[in-house]
């Protein structure tokens, strides 16, 4: 699973490159906003494409 950081501003406007296939992965595809309530910038993103789980950590 990649993890990168994002700042917010720009995760909104483009989203999120996949790290496997590249796919811009967009708001529309948060699996979940807070996956560890310790850490609420934390996103976790399914890439339509590929099926990648990736971790956004807003920065
Ligand atoms: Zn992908």
């Amino acid at each position: 699973m990649g993890r990168q950081s994002v700042p917010r501003d720009q995760w909104l406007a483009m989203g999120a490159e996949c790290p496997t296939c590249g796919e811009q992965v967009s708001e529309e595809d948060v699996y979940a906003r807070r996956p560890v309530p310790e850490d609420p910038k934390l996103l976790l993103l399914w890439c339509p494409e590929c099926g990648e789980r990736m971790e956004i950590h807003h920065v």
